[in-house]
């Protein structure tokens, strides 16, 4: 195995040889990419037959994660780390004549999700691996990952992600294992030998073809598989359709089959209910239950022990499918009765919960599940009637039996169904745990509380501190002894014991300056903006989104502004705010709001009053490639969702790992941060989640607020009368003022929190001032980052709830 500089030489040459037939002299850069990519894949090709020989062998339980998304980002870096060879990829691509971080930087980002969703799939793959735990991650392998954004004249324009074109050289092809899928027909039942018999004829058969992609731990051999289903045509069928005269039928087939993996749905946090979403996620489910159940009949020769050897956790509902499908293999293929494959169900399959936002809960029209998926729909019926009668007989209340339903009004809904057919059921923080069981989930509590828990996220920390700021690791390694925290992330609570050593918190406001510059540098390169490296950085980065609440960040900064315009004295410290955010391409209101911070750019840079004061700038194409830039030189992290919408956020922990300071509500994982920083270590604001609660109920009447507050009415003014682009954003006005379109007035509360945020605001600022005590809070913050390592959560879920061992 390639492990030296000069291996690692022969082994890149040889590639480029047998691939590309050129010297290291003739390739280009995306060729030697390539031929790195393809020198590490077998490296952990190789150990991947060895973990998986060891996992059939020692008959160990396996996990498996299903997510519709899965937000990879780039793996060369990342693998080369995990494998311990970095330095000596450097070394061998410089002495090949490439500039390594050329090279890297070439990469293209495997975009295969929205957002923190399917970003915190990929970090939990790292820690398992990491961990030795025997798992493997399953998603679609979209031909177009989230689309690109372009900002053209203000406004977001999407283009198509074709990763694939040097991101597949991670793939392993696996067209042995393709396993088939079928949509529609209709079913004919019959006896024989005693037993009822169920087929689906005339239906329509997609080939789900796998194509794995290993990724590699850290400081082990143990190695996990994504494995990423691909659509194909099933070709002989075709043949014999087309030979029948069935030409429509065949031509129908092709054309499923070309759709079903092309493209990744771009909304994060909102539902909407396209049959092509239905027919990706049957696919994906239904490819890997069964290939899931071949291997375990391969091993076992029986379905009866699946729940002790399998355990299948399913992120958010996407997934839920697993349930009728593992009914359905286990009845019609295995031959159970319905109790015993129930049972081995329940046992099998956990759910995890990522929202409480209504618009975000899936529920899926009856008519079109039963016409897609009739043998699904008639297990799906089963499966409720029963549910409901328990529910029934545990309540005798009406109104919650219709609440717990899985169909009810001419729909399946999608979390009843995951609560019925699952042995556990976690939120995502203990805020957003807590509020599954007093409210969204409180009757499904009530009858089956052991199920109910709570794992809070956490993110992969040797790619988002290690890995990407290679100077606060090193502070770090130099004070805390080592490289010991990168397996055990606790052992970064000795840096509090550096608080008031100057030599250290001088260190540490070096390194962010260093990182600022950096920065600067890339966006000036990328993006041709000027950012100040003096001036505060403050940022905001996340999915576009209502309750994210970009537009309260744009109202503050529109009154310091104006205050500005009133006092060019204001502001002493310079200040920049920093924005990236992708709306979903039908969500108009998010992208009137992007448009809003690129007027207010515009105006901002156009006013001279503001020169070396203040500066907003939007930065395109947010992605984790771009994150892993902005994070090490980020001071000041906006987490300020209305309390009670956001789940956890797992940007919150990146920022607070890499030392920025949160301004934030206590909405999500920020609770849990607050908790281990303290008052005084962050810059909390904002109603809590049961004042936000009360108000709603009280009713919630914006206009007052309008009307009191002067400096808040002349900030919302300047929404109509617009900026020296002469676009008027009315419509955002309206929406606070009046509410629109059946959402309600100021919906997320902005305005009542409008005052407390700009007084967060100042105390940062007046913080940020005092240079001693903003680096002591940034040293805490590092210091307490370490329960927000995904390490931590993984070894929850598998203690808890998958019940295997983990190293
Ligand atoms: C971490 C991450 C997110 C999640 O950010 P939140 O602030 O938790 O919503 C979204 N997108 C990318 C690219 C990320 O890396």
């Amino acid at each position: 195995m390639p492990f030296t500089t000069k291996q690692l030489e022969e082994a890149l040459t040889a590639k480029l040889m047998l691939n590309f037939s050129k010297t290291p002299e003739e390739a280009t850069q995306q060729e030697m990419m390539k031929a790195s990519a393809l020198v590490l894949r077998d490296v952990m090709a190789l150990r991947s037959v060895e973990a998986h020989k060891r996992t059939r062998r020692e008959q160990k339980k396996q996990v498996h994660y299903l997510s519709l998304e899965f937000l990879m980002g780039r793996s060369l870096m990342k693998n080369a780390y995990n494998l311990g060879v970095l330095p000596q990829l450097r070394d061998a691509l410089n002495n090949l004549g490439f500039q390594a971080a050329d090279i890297f930087e070439l990469e293209p980002d495997a975009g295969l999700g929205n957002g923190g969703l399917g970003r915190l799939a990929a970090c939990y793959l790292d820690s398992m691996t990491t961990l030795e735990i025997p798992a493997a991650g399953y998603s679609i392998c979209y031909e177009l990952g989230i689309f690109k954004q372009k900002i053209v004249e203000g406004q977001q324009v999407e283009l198509p992600d074709d990763w694939k074109n040097l991101g597949s050289a991670w793939l392993l092809p696996k067209p042995e294992e393709a396993q088939e899928v079928r949509f529609g027909g209709t079913l004919r039942e019959f006896w024989d030998d005693g037993h009822l018999h169920i087929v689906n004829e005339g239906a329509t058969t997609v080939l789900a073809v796998p194509c794995d992609m290993v990724v590699a731990g850290y400081e082990t051999t143990h190695v996990n598989t994504l494995r990423l289903w691909d659509a194909k045509s099933t070709k002989p069928v075709d043949m014999a359709l087309f030979s029948r005269g069935e030409y429509l039928k065949a031509a129908e087939e092709e054309a499923m089959a070309e759709t079903i993996a092309k493209i990744l749905y771009p909304e994060d946090n909102h539902y909407e209910g396209k049959s092509l979403r239905l027919k990706q996620q049957y696919f994906f489910v239904s490819a890997t239950v069964q290939s899931i159940a071949k291997k375990h009949l391969d091993v076992y020769g029986t379905l009866r022990n699946f729940h002790e050897k399998n355990v299948l956790q399913i992120n958010d509902t996407h997934p839920a499918l697993v349930i009728p499908e593992l009914m359905r293999i286990f009845i019609d293929e295995a031959g159970m009765d319905w109790d015993e494959a129930w049972s081995i169900t329940t046992r099998s399959v956990a759910y995890t919960n990522h929202t409480v936002l209504a618009e975000a809960l899936e529920r899926w029209p009856q008519d079109l599940v039963a016409q897609l998926l009739p043998r699904i729909w008639q297990i799906l019926m089963e499966i409720s009637r029963r549910w409901q009668k328990r529910v029934e007989e545990f309540y005798h209340d009406e109104g919650k039996t219709q609440k717990m339903a899985i169909i009810w009004g001419g729909e399946v809904r999608m979390a009843n169904l995951c609560i019925a057919g699952g042995m556990a059921v976690n939120g995502v923080s203990a805020l957003h745990s807590d509020i599954l069981k007093k409210d969204v989930f409180k009757d499904a509590y009530g009858m089956e509380p052991w199920k109910f828990t709570n794992v809070t996220n956490g993110i992969d920390h040797r790619r988002w501190l290690s890995e990407i700021n290679p100077g606060l690791d090193s502070l770090i390694r130099d004070l805390t002894g080592g490289e010991d925290y990168l397996m055990q992330p606790l052992v970064l609570r000795k840096l509090d014991d550096y608080a008031d050593d100057a030599a250290v918190l001088k260190a540490l406001a070096d390194i962010k300056r260093n990182n600022k510059a950096d920065f600067a540098a890339y966006a000036k390169q990328t993006q041709g903006v000027n950012l100040n490296p003096d001036a505060i950085f403050d940022v905001q980065v996340k999915r576009l989104h209502e309750y994210k609440r970009q537009l309260l960040n744009v109202l503050h900064i529109i009154a310091l502004y104006q205050r500005l315009q009133d006092d060019p004295g204001a502001i002493t410290q310079p200040h920049t705010f920093l924005f990236g955010a992708k709306a979903a391409p039908g969500y108009a209101v998010a992208k009137r709001i992007i448009r809003l911070i690129n007027s207010l750019a515009d105006q901002i840079d156009h006013d001279p009053v503001c020169k070396d004061k203040l500066q907003v700038v939007f930065l395109e194409n947010y992605r984790v490639s771009l994150a892993e830039r902005l994070m090490p030189a980020s001071e000041v992290s906006q987490q300020i969702s209305t309390a009670g919408k956001e789940a956890s956020g797992t940007g919150n922990m990146k920022f607070m790992m890499n030392g920025a300071l949160t301004v934030g509500t206590l909405d999500g994982a920020n609770v849990e941060m607050h908790e281990v920083l303290g008052d005084e270590n962050m810059f909390l604001f904002g109603l809590h989640a049961d004042e936000v609660t009360e108000l709603k109920r009280e009713g919630y009447i914006p206009q007052r607020l309008y009307n009191r507050d002067q400096r808040l009415r002349r900030c919302l003014d300047a929404l109509r009368t617009g900026f020296r682009d002469g676009i008027s954003y009315d419509d955002l006005y309206q929406r606070l003022l009046f509410g629109a379109g059946g959402s309600a007035a100021d919906e997320y509360l902005l305005l009542a929190d409008f005052q407390s945020y700009c007084d967060a605001e100042s105390r940062m600022v007046e913080t940020y001032l005092d240079q001693r005590r903003w680096n002591q809070m940034s040293l805490h913050n590092i210091a307490r980052s370490g329960i927000f390592a995904a390490d931590r959560a993984v070894a929850e879920y598998a203690e808890h709830i998958w019940h295997v061992p983990h190293r």
